[in-house]
């Protein structure tokens, strides 16, 4: 469908949308049929004596709730080389890496077709509402965008991140030019050898283009703001590449030179352009939109643990909206974005019925753990309560936690939109306190406003207990844009204390079993160091979410963090 069609019709497909969403339970039913149908010889559904039946309420009964653990023995046999139907009807043809920073380890995930098609299919429908909001015409995107290593498992399948096989899925090129204006980057940058050299190549092409780029975008804000922040170290050097036409040296793969060469021409006119426009800039803010005159606006996930880089984002940003990218995992997309308009502080997700069978285990505080969570239907959610969100996909994987928790806004039709709230794995957990991701997010963002007066940012964040002395205490890890006066800094230490407002961390704190929280400093670039920790692991940049807590199994992380520490303060906020 997506080959024929090649004008992008954008009311056609929000069309589509609403049809969808208002029949959304019939449509989840006929998901799941279709799901368990083309599926039906697998080992695994076979297992749970299933017998070919495809309705809900056997599926509930006969199929358990798992986690990613549960089927690694699956996987293996599947990365083994083993093609017999195991977890789907037809043979897997490509294995996903996670992104391995949620959890400390890359997970091995199904992948195939259907879910290179569910990936259109969510591309295009976020695109519509988006485009009818910010038409961007014909021009050309600057998009971040990076391929990880690909490898062959023992059984030969090619491995790599989900956003690698998408890229580099026969189809990707075709069915994006009829819903995404193009990369101004050529492919050589994209699935360069070196992100530094892709990096760096990919902010000269938009130089380059710079008349054309209507939208800047990344997969992940990080990868934006880390973007900018290279340019504004090497934006001179960029300036005498294209005044001469000669690439910098340091950019030494020879596929990405070549491609390279095709494109850069002595240009001293734009040179001079571009050296005008930085220099006659404040702290950088608004350069994009000064780089780049016709940008419309700014591209990518912005929710959840990409949150506290909305400051520096909107830095670069200046006045162009930030429009947030959708909801979805290695597993498998989940929902779009149809309210482009929303800051991300507010956005949320409509759910897409049709490309996987979704159910909510409901979290309120009042429900007490030990009983067998009872999931709930796409359409059963209520709004206001927070919900582990569970999937069942096209790639086999069958009544899946993903580990999410989410909260329902409201509904697009009769499907939910939901808000991403963060990972449900608690975290920060030392003895009967519980704190989430969100929670330290929270707490940071406490101890940044502190800082506000001496001009400093936060420039990223993590967390640790340390156990080696009793009672253990909450450590944690902060990398600043500049130098903070000691007072000052003592003070982010008792902020950051006091914002965890659990009860049980506060009691713990008042009776002492749990020793005063501490604050490290970290030297500047730690983070940095990270990012190239998880590349040189095979991680890839356009999935990379900083890790918030580093448990104590992580060797080589606490390693690099703790040798990098410059100044440490513990909290005297309970004394
Ligand atoms: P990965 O499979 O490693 O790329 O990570 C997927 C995870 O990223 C999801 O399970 C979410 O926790 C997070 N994620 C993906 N999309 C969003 C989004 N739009 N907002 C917030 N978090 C997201």
């Amino acid at each position: 469908m997506l080959e024929k069609m090649e004008k992008f019709d954008t009311m056609k497909v929000i069309n589509e949308f609403e049809e969808l969403t208002k029949n959304a339970e019939q449509v989840q039913r006929d998901t799941l049929r279709r799901i368990l149908e083309e599926n039906a010889e697998a080992e695994y559904l076979q297992e749970l004596g299933i017998n070919a039946r495809t309705d809900v309420e056997t599926f509930k009964q006969c199929v358990p709730l798992v986690t990613h653990k549960d089927l690694e023995h699956y996987m293996q046999r599947i990365m083994d080389g083993d093609n017999s139907p195991i977890l789907t009807g037809k043979p897997l043809p490509n294995i996903s890496l996670s992104s391995g920073t949620t959890q400390g380890k890359p997970k091995f995930l199904p992948f195939n077709d259907e879910l290179f098609e569910n990936t259109m299919q969510i591309y295009q429908t976020s695109f519509a509402y988006r485009n009818r909001e910010f038409p961007i015409g014909n021009g050309k995107g600057l998009l971040f965008i990076y391929s990880s290593k690909h490898f062959k498992t023992k059984g030969g399948l090619s491995a790599g991140t989900a956003t690698t096989n998408v890229f580099r899925h026969p189809q990707f090129r075709t069915s994006m030019k009829t819903i995404q204006s193009q990369s101004c980057s050529p492919d050589e940058v994209i699935f360069g050898s070196d992100f530094h050299q892709s990096l760096y190549c990919h902010l000269l092409c938009g130089l380059l283009h710079l008349e054309e780029v209507q939208f800047v975008s990344s997969t992940f804000a990080h990868s934006l703001v880390q973007a900018f922040q290279t340019f504004e170290l090497v934006w001179e050097d960029l300036c005498s590449d294209i005044r001469d036409g000669v690439l910098n040296e340091s950019i030494t793969d020879p596929n990405i030179r070549a491609a390279m060469a095709r494109i850069l021409k002595p240009n001293p006119q734009l040179a001079d352009t571009i050296h005008g426009i930085c220099s006659g800039l404040s702290k950088w803010y608004g350069l994009i939109p000064k780089l780049f005159p016709n940008a419309k606006y700014v591209y990518g996930i912005m929710t959840g643990s990409m949150e506290p880089y909305l400051k520096q984002l909107r830095r670069y940003a200046g006045w162009l909206p930030l429009v947030c990218a959708d909801y979805g995992a290695s597993e498998g997309w989940i929902a779009a974005n149809v309210n482009p308009r929303s800051p991300p502080e507010s956005a949320t997700f409509a759910v897409l019925p049709n490309i996987g069978y979704f159910e909510f285990i409901p979290l309120r505080d009042d429900i007490i753990g030990g009983f067998e969570p009872k999931p709930v239907g796409l359409t059963e959610v209520k709004i206001g309560e927070e919900y582990e969100i569970i999937v069942t996909t096209f790639a086999g994987l069958y009544r899946y936690r993903l580990g999410d928790r989410v909260k329902i806004m409201g509904f697009h039709n009769k499907t939910p939109e939901l808000k991403f709230v963060c990972r449900q794995n608690l975290m920060l957990s030392i003895n009967i306190d519980k704190n989430t991701e969100k929670d330290l997010q929270i707490a940071v963002e406490e101890a940044s406003k502190l800082l506000v007066s001496e001009k400093i940012e936060v420039i990223d964040f993590t967390s640790h207990i340390d156990k080696s002395k009793d009672p253990a205490h909450y450590v944690i890890f902060l990398e600043l844009s500049g130098d903070a006066d000691e007072n000052v800094l003592k003070e982010c230490c008792n902020a950051l204390d006091r914002a965890f407002v659990d009860p049980g961390y506060m009691g713990s704190r008042k009776i002492r079993t749990i020793g005063p929280l501490e604050l490290r400093v970290l030297r500047k670039g730690t983070f940095h160091k990270i990012l190239l920790h998880y590349l040189s692991m095979g991680a890839a940049v356009s999935q990379f979410k900083t890790p918030r807590f580093v448990g104590i199994n992580n060797k080589a992380l606490l390693q690099i963090i703790c040798s990098n520490v410059v100044k440490s303060y513990f909290s005297t906020a309970f004394e």
